[in-house]
């Protein structure tokens, strides 16, 4: 650790200080302002027929910036912007924090209640809306009880909704200053972005980023992704969820072309991915299962190879191998709100080349390796703390530590105390680590079962159902029983067209072709699974329709 009180030993404590010169604070603002100056005319946003150079992408984040400023909005406030991938919500990522305030991105799957639970909590001195959540908007503002500065995005690309605020989003920037002076944050641990997680139980817990560690986690992206000034990035991974996994500043980091996109339509997505020469984009499995269950009238053959990053959820190998089929490259990564998302990848490694697809496959469904800017990960009993055998069979939590490990959770000391008890981030993700130093994950803490004192990966159970033919989605959680005290039940949405032409009796006996007997789903029941805001699937939801049956 970096401390001031602790001089270096000898020669080298004297008259080798830190200043200005040789000390600045990381922030990711930087990468704005050095695309913006050496790639000035180059293509920065995309948004339907409308683009921005780096230029204007650069005067436009300084005008947000200024215009905040003029209404007394200042270092540690917080900004609130609830909306879909579009210009305005990448411009605040950069605006709000040139002027030291905190972006507070809303998740707009979230109800009213949800919304004004968190404009609370975060303390929101504004809110920055798109027309279409007006509805749930108009309601929590009620809620909330107090005002607040609203500007609308009346962006011409959406659907319906009225207007709610003061002004629009682009006559509030014409009050802004395009040549706007900011200052880098005066100590690169300022926040920079407060991200509530899901909240599965309980209340959401507000996630605070720093600088620092923005920063980072976008230079460990541009690395693993292998982002360059050729990449042109679709967003169809929305930026709400830990500011798109850093991305809103990774790609700009390189001088990458953003492609803002609305919503994951695969009728508008292969298009795009062909009109704007797509290179690289990222979504949770469920986006990528979206694509290749389109109807093929919206499928276009793609002319070179596009990478996809996916995480958020395991990736059956099935969807992967699907994905490579289409003509896509796909990477695997895994992370956290905590994390600045994604904090381990799957490195491909040369000898893999050699394997057949199933042997690729498999092993790029596993969970992997830190990422090159995350100081340690390990898999560890949550007890002793020691890191399990590398011997992929013995279980332990998945414990992270580095410079791109939240600051907190806000206002709630329990919570970060509980969360980095030991000197680790503890995920709460319980996995084994291979021979070769890649992890895998098997389960969450509270998802696994235990079936007569033995374990089921929840996890394994699923992907031996997605290998199946007739299986769009599956999900596999623990039914209490007399005799074994848990058993499997698995979900399972059939693909288009088999869902009357499947049943529980082939899925069982196929699983136990696949996995240890015991393991297989004792119950199978077909129909669509519950997601949560961020797309992935209820457990707990199915857990409780599971004890019913
Ligand atoms: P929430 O915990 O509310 O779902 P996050 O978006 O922070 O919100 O989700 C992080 C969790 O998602 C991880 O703790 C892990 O359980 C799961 N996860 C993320 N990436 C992967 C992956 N590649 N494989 C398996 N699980 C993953």
């Amino acid at each position: 650790m970096v401390s001031d009180d602790k001089p270096e030993p000898g020669i080298y404590e004297r008259d080798l200080d830190r200043g200005p010169a040789n000390y600045q604070p990381l922030t990711p603002l930087t990468f704005l302002a050095w695309s913006a100056s050496v790639y000035p005319g180059k293509t920065a946003v995309i948004h339907g027929d409308a683009r921005y150079s780096y230029a204007e992408f650069d005067a436009r984040c300084r005008r947000l910036a200024s215009a905040l400023a003029g209404r007394g909005i200042g270092p540690g406030d917080t900004v609130a912007v609830m909306a879909p991938n579009v210009p305005a919500m990448l411009e605040a990522h950069y605006g709000v924090p040139m002027i030291g305030a905190v972006l507070n991105a809303l998740n707009f799957r979230l109800d009213a209640g949800g919304i004004a639970f968190i404009l609370g909590h975060g303390e929101a001195r504004a809110l920055i809306t798109d027309r279409e959540f007006s509805p749930v908007i108009k309601d929590a503002l009620d809620r909330l009880g107090r005002d607040i500065l609203v500007i609308d995005i009346d962006d011409p690309l959406a659907e319906g909704g009225e207007l709610l605020g003061e002004k629009d989003y682009e006559a509030f920037l014409a009050e802004g200053d395009p040549d706007f002076a900011w200052e880098p944050p005066a100590d690169e641990w300022r926040a920079i972005a407060l991200n509530y997680t899901s909240g599965t139980t309980g209340n959401p817990k507000g996630v605070v980023f720093h600088h620092r560690g923005a920063f980072q986690n976008a230079f460990g992206n541009a690395m693993v992704f292998g982002l360059s000034r050729e990449t042109v990035y679709l967003w169809t991974l929305p930026m709400f969820h830990c500011n798109g996994w850093t991305f809103t500043w990774g790609v700009t980091a390189v001088g990458g072309t953003h492609v803002c996109l609305r919503k994951v339509d695969p009728a508008l997505i292969f298009p795009m991915i062909e009109r704007h020469g797509v290179t690289h984009m990222c979504g949770a499995p469920i986006v990528l299962n979206t694509l290749i269950h389109a109807p093929d009238e919206h499928k276009i053959a793609l002319g070179r190879v596009v990478d996809v990053a996916t995480g958020g959820a395991a990736p059956p190998s099935a969807v992967i191998a699907a994905m490579e089929r289409m003509g896509f490259r796909v990477l695997h990564l895994y992370g956290l709100t905590e994390t600045y998302g994604p904090a381990a990848y799957c490195a491909w490694q040369g000898d893999w080349d050699d394997l057949d697809q199933d042997g690729k496959t498999a092993r790029m469904a596993r969970q992997g390796v830190r990422y090159p800017t995350l100081s340690d990960l390990m898999i560890a009993d949550p007890e002793t703390m020691r890191p399990v055998p590398a011997d992929g069979e013995t279980m332990g939590e998945v414990m992270v530590r580095g410079n791109t490990v939240m600051k907190g959770y806000l206002k709630n000391p329990g919570a970060t105390g509980e969360a980095f008890k030991g000197g680790w981030l503890r995920t709460g993700d319980l996995g084994v680590m291979h021979g070769d130093g890649y992890m895998e994950i098997k389960d969450r803490s509270k998802d696994i079962i235990i079936s007569g004192g033995e374990n089921i990966s929840s996890l394994e159970v699923e992907e031996a159902l997605y290998s199946h033919p007739k299986v769009m989605e599956a999900a596999v959680v623990a039914k209490p029983d007399d005799k074994w005290g848990e058993v499997p039940c698995a979900f399972v949405t059939p693909k288009p067209g088999a869902e009357d032409d499947i049943t529980a009796d082939e899925i069982i006996a196929f699983c136990r072709e696949r996995i240890a007997h015991f393991k297989a789903p004792k119950l199978v029941v077909f129909g669509p699974l519950p997601k949560t805001s961020t797309g992935k699937i209820q457990k707990f939801t199915l857990r409780d329709r599971a004890k019913e049956l």
